[in-house]
């Protein structure tokens, strides 16, 4: 059992949570630049409107040159994967995998299954059908420096007009950073992709996290930890595998995060939710905030009320606060009432959820009990 923390954005965090079966602690460094997608995404063409002359001569820019088959021509060391699952491949230099919706980009050293293109693919199909979304994108200028930060900037002629997923395969090194995901890539160890421990875990993840950035705007991290942690959770479900993170939001005598659930009750206007977003780093709260509110806004919304939040959150300006943005993108996808309906939802809702969670995993662990982490609501 292992607890992903990944990082969104702005900062990364170097974490390690102290939890049932490991230690970790958090601290905060450095923070890679992000940019908000400003070139011609759908924030600022408008569905009407065609799209700008100028365009054409963008995406002429920013595409890699590509040969007879469509595939990147590059100065940097590629590779080709067999399918097979049982060969195992050593990686001996920086090099990157070309699919059709996605890069991989390898560092030397780590070992990975010549099945992994696969499994990408399938966990990339699977979001998207959960999710209600899509990995397409329109090109974009903006892309959160990796090549610099694990690459030594090589790859530059890789995936220039950012149309694919770039997912970066590292070795660990150990010193608490954690994977993480922007809009453009997903950064995992090789642990997450060869250790059978992992089970792949941390792709679904971080994949769900690049999934929603790709298509929508900056939402805050309570709604994206909680995106990413439900699409863990329901994909783990879907494939009869165990969802062992998922025990960190239910549990609370195992939870170390200074989760307060009576915030909700209390708070009609939802103020936890950006809260979060400022104290986040430390207090990790978000998580716990996110599945429960995901959680309840699939059930009482529909299944693509996350699409919707997406769409609706492109449609901001910069004069806008962030946290009157977040606010408004949520009650524009659902109603008015939202956080009312939530703290009505929670006490039964997430019980429910609890069980149910249990039931399930008794197939792994047959000792499991289901133990409430609900405080009461108010009478
Ligand atoms: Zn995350």
């Amino acid at each position: 059992m292992k607890k992903k923390l990944c990082v969104l954005m702005t900062v990364l965090v170097m974490a390690n949570l102290n939890v049932a079966c490991r230690k970790e602690n958090v601290e905060i460094m450095s923070a890679p630049a992000y940019q908000v997608p400003s070139l011609y995404t759908r924030a600022t063409v408008s569905e009407d409107e065609p799209d700008p002359p100028r365009k054409k001569e963008e995406l002429r820019y920013l595409a890699s040159e590509t040969d007879a088959v469509g595939k990147t021509i590059s100065k940097w060391p590629s590779i080709s994967l067999s399918g097979d699952p049982d060969e195992v491949i050593e990686i001996k230099e920086d090099c990157f995998y070309e699919d059709e919706r996605f890069f991989l980009f390898f560092q030397k050293g780590v070992k990975i299954h010549g099945d992994l293109a696969g499994h990408i693919d399938r966990i990339m199909s699977e979001l998207e059908e959960l999710l209600h979304m899509s990995y397409e994108r329109d090109p974009v200028n903006s892309d959160i420096n990796w090549r610099f930060l694990y690459f030594d900037n090589a790859f530059s002629d890789v995936n220039r007009d950012l149309g694919k997923l770039n997912i970066l395969i590292l070795k660990n090194p150990h010193d608490g950073r954690v994977e993480w995901a922007g809009e453009n890539v997903a950064v995992l160890y090789e642990e997450d992709v060869f250790s059978p421990e992992y089970d792949l875990q941390a792709a679904y993840h971080e994949m769900a996290h690049a999934l929603q950035l790709r298509q929508s705007g900056p939402f805050g991290r309570v709604l994206a930890e909680g995106i990413a942690t439900y699409a863990e959770y329901k994909l783990a479900v879907l494939e009869n595998r165990p969802a062992w993170d998922t025990a960190f939001f239910i549990r609370d005598e195992r939870n170390p995060y200074p989760y307060d659930e009576t915030r909700i009750y209390a708070d009609p206007v939802g103020t936890y939710i950006y809260d979060t977003e400022v104290e986040s780093g430390h207090a990790n709260s978000e998580y716990q905030y996110g599945i429960r509110f995901v959680t309840f806004l699939v059930e009482t919304y529909g299944e693509d009320v996350i699409d919707r939040m997406c769409r609706i959150s492109l449609q901001f300006d910069y004069e806008e606060s962030r946290t009157d943005m977040i606010m408004r993108v949520i009650k524009d996808a659902t109603s008015d009432d939202v956080f009312e309906r939530f703290a009505k939802w929670l006490p039964e809702g997430w019980k429910k959820f609890g069980e149910e969670y249990v039931e399930y995993m008794r197939q792994f662990d047959p000792t499991l009990q289901y133990k409430t982490d609900s405080k009461q609501a108010p009478v």
